[in-house]
């Protein structure tokens, strides 16, 4: 499996510098074998995972696109009561937490991958300027335009981290097969209840 890289236009010249080539068929930048990933950390995936549970939810909820203004259906995953969340650098450390809406998702197994590339493919990586790295990311369905977590999960309110008032915006599709990823998360009260129903 090739490394393929992740990197914004205005980067090319730099991970060009460092030995990365051009993969012509997938259009993205790759390291070729006998270089080592260190300089390119910056534009990799991470190949661990911090999170697991026994099934996950796909979450679905819309944006109002920023460029063109479509109202976009976004999606991110989402971890019911009772799952189980690794927070230890080192993984030696599992802790239980009551629900997870995951955010900035750096690695997804390949089951899940070969899934999301087909039923969802506004939902791909690419590289974020406000993080400095790459993840799994909505795009608008219309124009193709970023909608990042920050937009999607940092506020309450928001598309993904609901308040009171806005609570049905959420839908989730239950999916009975076991998660692993490497994630950020967010939990609440609201969260929770919304899924038990
Ligand atoms: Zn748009």
């Amino acid at each position: 499996m090739p490394r393929f890289l992740f990197v914004p236009y205005r980067e090319k010249e730099q991970v060009k510098a460092l030995g990365a080539k051009w993969d012509r068929q997938e259009n993205k930048w790759y390291i070729p074998d006998g270089i080592s990933e260190e300089p390119f950390t910056r534009w990799l995936l991470v190949n661990t995972i911090n999170v697991r549970s026994k099934m996950y939810c796909l979450a679905k909820s819309h944006e109002i696109c920023w460029k063109c203004g479509h109202d976009s259906p976004v999606f991110s995953f989402f971890l019911p009561v009772g799952e189980v969340t690794n927070w230890d650098e080192h993984g030696e450390y599992w802790n239980t937490f009551p629900c997870a809406m995951l955010c900035n998702v750096r690695y997804l197994p390949d089951n899940i991958t070969s899934i999301i590339r087909h039923a969802l493919p506004q939902y791909r990586i690419d590289f974020s300027k406000t993080v400095g790295y790459p993840y799994y990311m909505n795009h608008c369905v219309k124009c193709g335009a970023r909608s990042g977590d920050f937009f999607l999960h940092g506020e309450l309110g928001s598309a993904f981290n609901p308040n009171e008032c806005n609570p049905d915006e959420i839908s989730f599709l239950d999916l009975h097969e076991p998660f692993q990823a490497y994630a950020t998360w967010h939990t609440s009260s609201v969260l929770c209840e919304l899924h038990v129903g």
